[in-house]
C-alpha cells in the first residue's frame, strides 16, 4: 500500500480547496409582482408571494 512520504503542507492542501471553499455570493432577483429585491426560491419579504399565490398574508394592502 502507498504511504505519503511526507506530510502536505497547509498552502497545498488550502490551494486545492480554493475553488470549492469559496462563499458563493447571494442569489438575489428583482421579486416579479411588487419588483422588490428577494433571494430566489424564496418567498418574497416585502410582498409574500412566491409562484404568483400569495403565502404571507399582508397586514394591509399596498397600491
Ligand atoms: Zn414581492
Amino acid at each position: 500500500m502507498a504511504v505519503p512520504k511526507k506530510r502536505q503542507s497547509n498552502s497545498r492542501s488550502a490551494k486545492r480547496r480554493a475553488n470549492h471553499d469559496r462563499v458563493e455570493p447571494a442569489n438575489v432577483a428583482a421579486c416579479p409582482s411588487c419588483g422588490e429585491p428577494r433571494l430566489a426560491h424564496r418567498v418574497c419579504p416585502s410582498c409574500g408571494k412566491y409562484g404568483g399565490r400569495e403565502i404571507i398574508a399582508q397586514a394591509e394592502a399596498e397600491a
